[in-house]
């Protein structure tokens, strides 16, 4: 019966139709017309959405009115049969092949597949060179490459069998392709197009504002009695998920919790998977259920009043960040996004990325993705401001962030953001092809004669020494804080920081810097320490 709706009008018209005959709905949101426009008529797409935009219907609306069946990739295995399940009640004819499944389903399921009864089949990415050769006997509507940041090698969730998913373009060079993914930067974006033979797509870009959450970063001092001071005050009741890096406190803060009188239950990859399903369901179907938990919690989890999402450990990157903190108000009412933020998860998240595996390249790329979210924990200006440029969007400062509510102290850095970037400009210039990272630009800056520094001959640059005002800690947040407002770069395999065209204005002293002022030394103040 879904084949009904689609057969006359012109393409928008068809799946005008497909949109409120099959999923019900009245209107295409956003940039949703003139993807799946886009779509029907051959062409291919990329498409930056965040979680909750409807990235589905810009590949499911085009497989129903094209002819054949449409192919999804997709990573998320435990999900695949939600997303078929869903589109069987709305009458689409879907079905999906994964290592989960016996031999006799998959037989099954290639069957259907090559006697055209398929609209929609997901396909795990491993499985895309063994499944080659069927779907190289079965019509293809389209090919559509869900969470398709995960071919980016460095960034924070990267699968190696998406590097296979070129083959596609090769193999398949008349059929339309989409790329879909909520977590993009401009780098990101490139990497994605450039992976996946993308080259002719057109890139929708979607706005990754969600206004209704107030983003908040307090200084941790006792996490757990500033996260039920924000239960108590602002939370009381509500739904929520609060973060934790192990096992081990998603365990001791639930318990915690429930000992104080909050609804809290624990969910972490640990867990026997009958507990998991038990308490996600808890969670789902209950009011009030704070769920504490490790970031194994919250994949494909829609649940609309989530009010706020606590933060106990610093995540690894903006992207995950972003993507825990939009599980709060999917519904759109004032949801809170909380992150305590101390020295600790610095010094934590260093070693892990030291001590983790990878080669020198990965944990250089893990740096930068924790050096980013360090800087939005300390910028003085909003912190939304600052999220969305990151995704490369700009916008205005939004009275909805703690900077923006109550700003914090802060120090005029554009005479000392001067002094480095005309260094780095310097060092640009007579390096010759040697790399030199933040280490030796601060020493540099602050005069010290090291052997690397009489070596080079970089005592003799005019800015030798000038920097002598401030110590090594305050000029690595400067670097933190001018890489953050995208003044600053990283570029290539060795990390080199490099000037990008932001910095001309500050150069001219046109643009002012300000900076957060470093936070004042613990010195067993208040004897109380964050573990
Ligand atoms: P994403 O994959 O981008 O996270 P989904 O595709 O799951 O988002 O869509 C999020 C929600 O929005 C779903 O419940 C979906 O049915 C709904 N939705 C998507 N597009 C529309 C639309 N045009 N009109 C109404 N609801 C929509
Ligand atoms: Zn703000």
């Amino acid at each position: 019966e879904t084949e009904a709706p689609a057969r006359s009008g012109t393409l928008l018209e068809r799946a005008q139709r497909v949109l409120r005959e099959v999923f019900g709905y009245d209107d295409f949101r956003g940039d949703q017309a003139q993807i799946i426009e886009r779509l029907c008529a051959g062409d291919d797409a990329v498409v930056l959405m965040p979680t909750g935009g409807g990235k589905s219907l810009c590949y499911q609306v085009p497989a129903l009115v094209r002819e054949g069946t449409g192919v999804v990739i997709s990573p998320l295995i435990a999900l695949m049969h939600d997303q078929v399940g869903a589109l069987e009640q709305l009458g689409v004819r879907a079905a999906f092949l994964n290592s989960t499944q016996s031999i006799d389903e998959r037989r099954d399921v290639e069957r259907q597949l090559l006697a055209g009864e398929l609209d929609l089949i997901y396909l795990a990415p491993e499985r895309l060179p063994v499944a080659a050769d069927l779907l190289s006997r079965t019509n293809i509507s389209l090919f559509a490459i869900d969470e398709a940041h995960c071919v980016a090698q460095w960034g924070h969730d990267f699968r190696p069998d998406y590097l296979n998913l070129s083959m596609i373009a090769e193999r398949w060079p008349g059929v339309p392709r989409i790329a879909l993914t909520a977590t993009a930067t401009s780098e990101t974006r490139q990497e994605i197009v450039d992976r996946l033979v993308l080259g002719d797509a057109k890139v929708f870009v979607a706005s990754f504002d969600r206004p209704n959450i107030q983003y908040r970063v307090s200084p941790k001092a006792t996490p757990k009695a500033q996260l039920l001071r924000l239960i108590h005050e602002e939370h009381a009741g509500d739904a929520g998920v609060v973060y934790c890096l192990s096992r081990k406190s998603v365990e001791n803060v639930s318990e915690w919790l429930r000992g104080q009188g909050v609804n809290a239950l624990g969910y972490h990859a640990g867990m026997p998977a009958e507990t998991r399903a038990r308490h996600q369901a808890k969670f789902l179907r209950e009011d009030g259920v704070v769920m504490v938990a490790t970031i194994a919690f919250g994949m494909g989890i829609d649940k609309p009043d989530v009010r706020f999402v606590a933060h106990l450990d610093l995540p690894k990157s903006i992207e995950g960040y972003y993507q825990e903190t939009g599980r709060a108000g999917r519904d759109g009412l004032p949801s809170t996004a909380w992150l305590a933020y101390g020295l600790n998860d610095v010094v934590q998240q260093r070693r892990m990325i030291a001590e983790g595996e990878g080669d020198a390249q990965r944990k250089r790329a893990q740096s930068q993705h924790l050096d980013a979210m360090l800087a939005l924990c300390e910028t003085v200006t909003c912190r939304r401001v600052q999220l969305l440029a990151y995704f490369g969007q700009l916008s205005e400062p939004c009275g909805n962030c703690d900077t923006c509510i109550s700003p914090p102290d802060s120090w005029d850095g554009t005479i000392a953001a001067q002094k480095l970037l005309s260094t780095v400009l310097r060092l640009d210039r007579e390096r010759n092809g040697q790399a030199f990272g933040a280490g030796q630009l601060i020493d540099i800056l602050t005069g010290k004669t090291t052997e690397k520094i009489t070596q080079w001959k970089h005592d003799e640059l005019s800015t030798f020494g000038i920097g002598k005002d401030l110590g090594d800690t305050e000029w690595r947040g400067v670097i933190r804080q001018l890489l953050a407002a995208g003044v600053l770069a990283v570029r290539g395999e060795y990390g080199v920081l490099a000037l990008t065209s932001e910095a001309a204005p500050v150069l001219r002293g046109e643009r002012q810097l300000m900076f957060r002022k470093e936070p004042p030394k613990p010195a067993g103040s208040s004897g109380r320490r964050s573990r």
